[in-house]
């Protein structure tokens, strides 16, 4: 058996730390597990995970410093546990370069699925060089894309967003995740970009149901 993907648990509470462990585990996951932030930023060198599972709430300095000592060094995909379902903690964890929260107390089955969900997406690119939704086409390497066999002009963003909704066909995208993945952590402009680009694509695509909006979720992009 091949074995699994190694993540990195960053967590000072024992019962939760052993709990989540355990589960990842029996799940074929490999775990290494640091009990402080400080720890973490070594074993990152050191255990070269495929995800982090990053706890706000850590003795010395807390998570979210943390993320952004991650995110200095690494893009690798960050799930944050937070303490409170707070917006302002959630916001403040996306701003530090997370891809994903799981809110305390949470069971170690629905982290596992958000850490499934964070790994799918974050899949290295390029993906598969062609990627298709009924008649629409796309070609990654040539960076070409038709529908029903007639090429249609995208700009590069477009390209992009096309891109990651085809690859994840079937999940709800987040806005932040496509602000994140398309335009970069350094894009200043809000998720409202993400919304015009979305329509636009509808538009060149002629195609508006091949991308469905999930209000207040974000997009996701469905098979005809
Ligand atoms: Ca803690």
């Amino acid at each position: 058996m091949t074995p699994g993907p190694q993540l990195l648990l960053v967590e000072d509470e024992e019962s939760i730390g052993s709990l989540v462990s355990a589960y990842l585990e029996q799940n074929g996951y490999r775990i290494a597990w640091s009990r402080s932030g400080e720890e973490a930023l070594l074993d990152l060198e050191r255990v070269r995970p495929r995800l982090v599972i990053l706890d706000v709430g850590l003795p010395g300095q807390d998570g979210f410093d943390i993320c952004r000592g991650i995110r200095a060094r690494s893009q690798v995909p960050i799930v944050m546990l937070t303490a409170r379902d707070e917006e302002a903690d959630r916001v403040a964890g996306l701003e530090v370069g997370a891809d994903d929260y799981v809110t305390k107390p949470f069971s170690p089955r629905e982290l596992a699925a958000r850490v499934k969900a964070v790994l799918r997406r974050s899949d290295p690119v390029p993906r598969a060089a062609r990627l298709e939704l009924g008649d629409v086409v796309l070609d990654a390497e040539a960076r070409e894309v038709s529908v029903a066999g007639d090429p249609v002009e995208l700009t590069g963003k477009e390209f992009d967003l096309l891109a990651y909704l085809l690859d994840n066909v079937g999940i709800v995208v987040s806005r932040d995740l496509l602000l994140d993945r398309v335009w970069g952590l350094s894009y200043a402009g809000g998720t409202r970009t993400v919304d015009v680009h979305v329509a636009q694509l509808r538009r060149k695509l002629g195609r508006p149901d091949a991308i469905r909006t999930f209000r207040g979720a974000g997009y996701k992009a469905v098979r005809p």
